[in-house]
């Protein structure tokens, strides 16, 4: 048999995967990354009505139709207000490929490249892939990204930083002066800022902010996806947005890779993006709602977790065990240390789940947790 290359054999199936393999169709999983709403109704018509015209049928340009685009642009302008030419846009399978085509068009073997610990899966993983090294930074005790410390870690074989927020899998969102100073960094040291957004309209305190609003230097890339801001994981519609440069070397990849996200998602995309945004706002409010509720139970508990301000997660400290005894009585939550090294000793919580389940699960936690404290 032939080899398998260095670089994928530098990567494994995630931790997540794992532990949903070791569950049973009748626990509670509260270790699902994604919202439990539907689509909204006008995304969905609007690609029934594209494929009904045969309007979806062929590719569309590489980097997506214009009014996607268009689209985007807008968006960037009412939420940011960031001026954003519609060229300068990627419509990418999911915010999956657009953390991809960002690191492929920048990045090379023996770059290294920042990563919050714990952070998203993806970013160890697509890191390895174009060959080169992680380094994770470990994030504040509140588990909101230090810009202190991605400084700290920059050598002259950084590349770029990756900055999440809200963040996933911690829930933390960034303050503005946070992220004024991602834009310093990224500008100062001339590293890459990649910065995830994909959780942006779920912050339940203080606002959102990008360090695109703040950096004119053309050293940031956002990424953004329809997934969790529309509840449209199923779709796979996610962006870039950068300098025309950055842009041109990102569509090189997507191009062979891709060639251009699936014309009825675009269509979808771009009717939740233009359209009603109850169902955003509802979604927020009711995150809000549940993660008191799972705080709460917490805190009974006496389980120790920073408040999480935003996306629908929280990070607990929990002794050794305590994983096992929740899998035991029919909860699934992810352990920490899937996120990276500084995750031990945690766990990840998705409450993107049903109240009653959710209440459900909070009281097997509490029971578990009792047992493995005694
Ligand atoms: N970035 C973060 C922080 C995520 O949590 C996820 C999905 O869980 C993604 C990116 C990828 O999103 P998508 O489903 O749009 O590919």
């Amino acid at each position: 048999m032939t080899e398998f290359s260095d670089r994928v054999e530098r990567i494994s199936i995630s931790g997540i995967r794992e532990v949903f393999e070791a569950a049973s169709e009748d626990d509670i999983n509260l270790g699902l990354g994604q919202p439990d709403f539907p689509t909204p109704d006008h995304a969905r018509e609007a690609a029934v009505e594209a494929i009904r015209a045969g309007e979806a049928d062929a590719y569309t340009e590489n980097r997506g139709i214009l009014a996607l685009r268009e689209a985007i642009a807008e968006k960037h302008e009412r939420d940011q207000g960031i001026d954003v030419h519609p060229d300068d846009v990627i419509a990418t399978a999911g915010g999956s490929e657009a953390l991809h085509i960002a690191l492929e068009a920048h990045v090379d073997a023996g770059d290294e490249v920042i990563i919050p610990d714990p952070g998203f899966v993806s970013y160890d993983a697509l890191t390895k892939l174009t060959g080169a090294t992680p380094v994770p930074v470990p994030v504040r005790d509140d588990l909101t990204i230090d810009p202190a410390a991605i400084e700290d870690a920059i050598t002259e074989d950084t590349k770029a930083f990756i900055v999440n927020s809200p963040g996933n899998p911690t829930g933390a969102v960034s303050p503005g002066e946070d992220v004024k100073e991602f834009a310093r960094i990224a500008k100062e040291h001339d590293v890459l800022c990649i910065s995830d957004e994909v959780y942006e309209y779920t912050v339940f305190e203080g606002q959102h902010h990008s360090p695109m609003e703040f950096e004119n230097g053309g050293n940031v890339v956002l990424v953004n996806s329809a997934s969790k801001l529309f509840s449209m994981t199923g779709w796979r519609v996610g962006w870039v947005t950068a300098t025309s440069e950055r842009v041109d070397r990102m569509l090189r990849v997507h191009q062979y890779a891709q060639a251009c996200t699936s014309a009825p998602a675009q269509f979808a995309a771009e009717a939740a993006l233009t359209g009603d945004m109850t169902i955003p706002a509802d979604m927020t409010e009711s995150f809000e709602r549940r993660r008191d509720l799972l705080l709460s139970g917490l805190e009974a508990a006496g389980i120790d977790c920073p408040k999480p301000k935003g996306a629908f997660y929280a990070m607990p400290e929990v002794p050794e065990g305590f994983v096992e005894e929740c899998l035991d009585r029919g909860v699934v939550v992810v352990p920490g240390e899937a996120f990276g090294e500084q995750g031990k000793g945690r766990v990840r919580i998705s409450y993107a789940t049903d109240e009653a389940e959710l209440r459900k699960a909070i009281e097997i936690m509490q029971d578990a947790y009792e047992a493995v404290s005694e």
